[in-house]
């Protein structure tokens, strides 16, 4: 199967050579092509190159892409994609003024996520979790990451985790699974850390791990969740079975999270919406990607990744939507790359960098997603006619995507 689109009014984040990341001011650096070609072949990027280099031999299928922005597919590194119900009812609470506190009393939070997804059977979750994914399928995400933890049960998490595993079986999207047993800790181990803790490390770990069922392990590094030395056990306890920690911090508070992550070799540090200069230091030179999550911020109304601190001190950022039924009802990265301009004051080459290459990173799947580079897998967002790419985060609200092609597939 081949395929050729021709006449790419631009062709973005073309790396000739592959790179795994960029950071500091090399993120203001988009390359592109304008007038461009691009050749896919056995789901593969084949060629490209500008218009009077284009081939003319048989292709099997052409694309005419006139005016049209053709980029890499989104990469979503940080989703809490597969779960039961919904949490509307919370939402309307919050705008009629109850506190974070009363809805929790009431039964509301992560905890009610959990009663709800115990409650559901393995296919209804998988029912109602493929509607979502295959919505950001459309919105242009080509590669996500998936999180446990709103079983907090050993049946549930596995049950979230073998959901993960058959989406990942039947779709093209390329999936990674990460397991977030450590979420938060269920009613009857508030009083007792330590238990449930040891029912993550002895009972689940070793279950996940034999199934093969999650690629990364997480934990909810807050105040009043898991402390840093409980979060230090997890890692460790991951590190035993493979799995590398991604770890959700700094969302609210600073507790030199940031530096037990990168002590452990974390892949990738998600939130970071409170961040200290020590924070900031710590990261430099490690190999540890910081993730920042606008949509988040904007649904519960809380201060935003300080990313222009961040990429002047030359480290790197990544952009993933946080989609969850809590906080982040929205998978939508279209939206988060927008935000990240508008409301984190990052450029469109800045913003696209970081969810395209760099959240590549964070998901670990640099070497064959996240650009435009020969050999990699061809995902690709093909947009309506655009006056330029800078129109994909000002027109922020509009669908301007015309075809997505996901490992090949037109979507
Ligand atoms: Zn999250």
């Amino acid at each position: 199967m081949r395929l050729l689109i021709k006449n790419i009014k631009e062709l973005l984040q073309v790396r000739e050579n592959n790179i795994d990341s960029v950071c500091g001011a090399e993120m203001a650096v988009l390359p592109k092509i304008d007038n461009a070609f691009l050749v896919i072949e056995n789901n593969l990027i084949a060629d490209f190159g500008t218009m009077s280099d284009c081939p003319d031999d048989k292709f099997d299928n052409i694309i005419d892409a006139s005016g049209k922005t053709v980029l890499p597919t989104w990469v979503d590194s940080h989703t809490h994609i597969v779960y039961a119900g919904n949490r509307e009812q919370e939402f309307v609470d919050r705008i009629n003024g109850l506190s974070y506190e009363e809805i929790a009393n009431r039964g509301g939070g992560i905890l009610n996520s959990a009663k709800k997804l115990n409650a559901t059977s393995e296919e209804e979750i998988y029912n109602q979790s493929k509607v979502r994914l295959e919505e950001v399928m459309q919105q242009g995400t080509g590669a996500v990451e998936i999180k446990s933890g709103y079983g907090l049960t050993v049946e549930g998490e596995l049950k979230m985790l073998r959901v993960i595993k058959k989406l990942a079986e039947n779709y093209p999207i390329k999936i990674k699974a990460t397991f977030l047993g450590a979420h938060a800790f269920p009613t009857e181990y508030k009083e007792n850390h330590e238990a449930y803790i040891d029912l993550i490390i002895n009972e689940m770990l070793p279950k996940i791990a034999d199934e093969k069922l999650a690629d990364y392990i997480d934990a909810f590094l807050e105040t009043g969740y898991f402390s840093v030395e409980e979060t230090e056990r997890i890692m460790e306890a991951g590190k035993q079975f493979g799995l590398t920690a991604k770890i959700h911090v700094n969302q609210f508070t600073a507790i030199n999270g940031i530096a037990a992550c990168v002590k452990h070799d974390a892949l990738s540090v998600d939130h970071l919406e409170i961040v200290t200069d020590a924070d900031i230091e710590v990261l430099k030179g490690s190999k540890t990607m910081p993730v920042a999550l606008p949509s988040c911020s904007y649904f519960i109304s809380i201060p935003y990744t300080p990313a222009r601190q961040m990429i002047s001190a030359g480290l790197p950022l990544a952009l993933a939507s946080d989609f969850n039924p809590g906080t982040t009802p929205s998978g939508n990265m279209n939206f988060v790359v927008a935000t990240a301009c508008i409301k984190m004051k990052m450029t469109p080459e800045e913003a696209i960098n970081a969810a395209t290459i760099n959240g590549a990173y964070a998901m670990g799947i640099a070497a064959t997603h996240g650009s435009i580079t020969k050999g990699k897998s061809a995902n690709l967002i093909i947009t309506k006619p655009l006056t330029s790419y800078y129109q994909l985060p000002y027109a922020f609200g509009s669908n301007l995507i015309d075809q997505v092609i996901i490992e090949g597939q037109l979507i």
